[in-house]
């Protein structure tokens, strides 16, 4: 049987860093929506150029592309990262976790005040130069963000399988909180 964790909260959050690590360390796969879409991009494929506009302006690539990447990358053990992002996306989610026999071992919600969201995202934007990470784009994510997938919250709260962890502190602080959440 599969197993799979959900890491979900706002850009910034420090969400990827944070399940990379865990996924190293409990041999599972670390599936990221934003990676392999970015991966697309830089490759210049037919799907890099069609979601590389969206991905700019910091809005949603529709929901069947990203479903259709799921699909494909979906593991026996994986970490998704930045994914569901939608209620139709969680709903999808659902069926394919039940269809394939994988238990979902919890929802990982990182936490960080907005104030230092924005501070978080404009350093990585000098360090990693992402194109999406100018001020008013960090903004618009933000907002998308609130509106379409902090619904999720409740949806994931409602099933028992949310675990809220305080993202605030260092690295090593926030992982420490996320295996102790999960309790793995
Ligand atoms: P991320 O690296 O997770 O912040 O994702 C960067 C960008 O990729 C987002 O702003 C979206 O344009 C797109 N993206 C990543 N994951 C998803 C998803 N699950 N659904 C829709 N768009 C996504």
């Amino acid at each position: 049987m599969g197993e799979a964790v959900i890491f979900l909260g706002p850009p910034g959050a420090g969400k990827g860093t944070q399940a990379s690590r865990l996924a190293v360390e409990l041999g599972f796969k670390k599936l990221s929506t934003g990676d392999i879409l970015r991966d697309h991009v830089a490759r210049g494929t037919p799907l890099g150029q069609q979601v590389k506009p969206i991905m700019d302006r910091g809005d949603l690539v529709p929901d069947e592309l990203i479903l259709a990447l799921i699909r494909e990358e979906l593991a026996e053990r994986v970490i998704f990262d930045g994914f569901p992002r939608t209620l139709a996306q969680a709903e999808a989610l659902d069926q394919l976790l039940g269809e394939t026999g994988t238990r979902l071992l919890g929802v990982v919600l990182v936490e960080v005040p907005e104030e230092e969201l924005i501070a978080r995202m404009l350093k990585r934007a000098e360090l990693e130069g992402r194109s999406d990470d100018n001020e008013e784009t960090i903004r618009h994510r933000l907002r998308v963000y609130r509106e379409k997938t902090e619904p999720l919250v409740q949806y994931y709260e409602k099933t028992g399988a949310l675990r809220r962890v305080d993202g605030l502190g260092t690295p090593d602080e926030v992982y420490a909180r996320i295996r102790a959440s999960l309790g793995i």
